[in-house]
């Protein structure tokens, strides 16, 4: 394991979900998830709902909930712009349930295309949430 360290923000449109300095991260670009190392070329990915992980200088492996948003990678540092993102022990397994429940009742009545698509992403946001939560079942998670 390359034993260099490398900044790392993760910024929502209303606060800083961490700043500091990890060994590896990884996240779910639009294309595929992909993981940053030490010297890690220029990147810039958007990104789908799904899992970032990270590992930080005491070795901890911390995993959130995204559900969108932008990485950019450069010159040792990653910058994560997301547009929610929560820490597996943050995420309220029962609002995400309800949400849930709520887009599959509007994916039946399917009333508009638009209704459908917003429904489809919320459906979406809300499976990722639960399935991130049982990461807290793990050892070794930052919650
Ligand atoms: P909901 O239908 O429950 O509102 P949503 O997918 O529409 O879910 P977002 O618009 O993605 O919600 O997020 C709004 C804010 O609420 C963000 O700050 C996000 O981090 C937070 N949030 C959403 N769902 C949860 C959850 N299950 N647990 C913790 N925080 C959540």
């Amino acid at each position: 394991m390359d034993e260099k360290s490398f900044k790392l923000d993760i910024v929502a449109p209303d606060r800083i979900l961490y700043k500091g300095r990890v060994y590896s991260f990884s996240a779910p670009g639009e294309v595929g998830a992909f993981q940053v190392l030490h010297n890690h070329a220029p990147i810039i990915s958007s990104l789908v709902p799904g899992e970032i992980k990270f590992t930080d200088e005491q070795r901890n492996t911390a995993y959130y909930a995204v559900s969108g948003g932008f990485v950019e990678v450069r010159d040792n540092r990653v910058l994560a712009l997301v547009d929610a993102a929560e820490k597996a022990g943050d995420i309220d397994v029962e609002r995400a349930r309800k949400s849930r429940e709520r887009a599959l009742e509007r994916i039946k009545s399917r009333k508009t295309e638009i209704d459908f698509e917003r429904a489809r992403r919320s459906l979406e946001r809300a499976n990722n949430r639960l399935q991130v939560a049982q990461r807290i079942h793990e050892d070794a998670v930052i919650s």
